[in-house]
């Protein structure tokens, strides 16, 4: 990784807001490339703002977000880093407080609805304001389980509007290019449809699979003869649930219609076993297969 050596580095202060997983990695990751002056953070909990301080992560940590903001200059970048449903009454606040042109975006899952509670926070949408989600992150939460490479060679999605003027549009860009991401542009509306699908959906399957073998009588047993495909399959159910639950209600609507298609799918399979017919059963897995080989074989290429 070649640091940032520059005297003036793109940008003069990183504001983090919600120093999690993410907040904190794109600090540490940011640091660690030269590409921030210095780094403040704002978090409910001390003592998470006091291990980011200790590891050198950040250099001041901050509860009151008047505090966090004065002395914010038009050269400075904010981040959102909270749960997708804790940003509304975060962007008043920062509405209410940044008396500059600071760049402000954020890294929540879902992108329509934070559109909304921008729209609403400003009464109507700001040009310093750049929705986005990297593509990149793991079931493991909280500042001490950020990483400086999390974000390289993963993909960043930015939603822009059209509301934000190309200054903030190029600066986010920038962050996450510098980091080491490759970023891509799309709607809110389309973003939400198709992480509903890819990320969403697998998630609910992981959480419900492990919920229902918890609920069965022979929980130890089952559990004691879980093996690797168990394992890898349930992974993600250990994810923050707070979090999910909150992209999970942010993105109801698209989501609500990939648990439908993924009924009728399910329901194709009971009746292809239910008919015992074997060739209807592993004419789905062969695609399954198929279509898995060829996702390794893509993200192995990127990598
Ligand atoms: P995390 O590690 O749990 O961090 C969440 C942060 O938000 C913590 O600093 C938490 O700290 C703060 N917070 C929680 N509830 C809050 C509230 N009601 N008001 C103010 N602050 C609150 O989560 P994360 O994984 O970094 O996720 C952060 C954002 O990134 C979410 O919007 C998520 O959708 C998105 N994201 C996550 C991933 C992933 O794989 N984890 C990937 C891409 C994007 P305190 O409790 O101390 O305030």
């Amino acid at each position: 990784m070649a640091a940032n050596t520059a005297t003036n580095p793109p940008v003069r202060r990183l504001i983090v807001i919600g120093l999690g997983l993410i907040g904190g990695s794109v600090a540490l990751a940011a640091k660690k490339r030269g590409l921030v002056g210095e780094v403040f953070a704002l978090n409910r909990s001390a003592d998470s703002l006091q291990f980011a301080k200790d590891a050198g992560i950040i250099d001041q940590g901050f509860q009151s977000i008047e505090e966090l903001l004065s002395g914010t200059k038009e050269n400075d970048l904010i981040l959102l880093g909270v749960p997708v449903l804790a940003m509304g009454p975060i962007l008043k606040q920062v509405q209410q407080y940044l008396e500059t042109d600071a760049t402000i975006t954020d890294v929540g899952s879902t992108k329509s609805n934070i559109v909304e509670l921008a729209r609403d926070a400003w009464s109507g949408l700001p040009s310093n304001f750049v929705p986005g989600h990297p593509i990149a992150g793991s079931e493991n939460f909280g500042v001490q389980a950020a990483r400086a490479d999390l974000f390289e060679q993963h993909r960043v999605i930015l939603t822009p509007t059209g509301h934000e003027s190309h200054r903030h549009l190029q600066r986010v860009r920038d962050l996450w290019t510098d980091l080491g991401a490759e970023v891509d542009e799309m709607s809110p509306e389309h973003h939400d449809k198709i992480l509903a699908a890819t990320s969403h959906l697998p998630h609910i399957l992981a959480f419900t699979l492990v919920d229902q073998l918890a609920s069965m009588e022979e929980q130890t047993e089952v559990l004691r003869y879980a093996a690797g495909g168990f394992r890898d399959f349930s992974r993600i159910a250990g994810s923050d649930p707070v979090m999910w639950r909150d992209i999970l209600i942010a993105n109801r609507e698209s989501i609500t219609a990939r648990i439908e298609e993924f009924e009728s799918h399910l329901e194709n399979l009971k009746s292809a076993l239910k008919n015992s017919s074997p060739e209807q059963i592993q004419e789905i897995f062969e695609r399954a297969q198929k279509t898995r080989k060829g996702f390794l074989h893509k993200s192995d290429e990127k990598l």
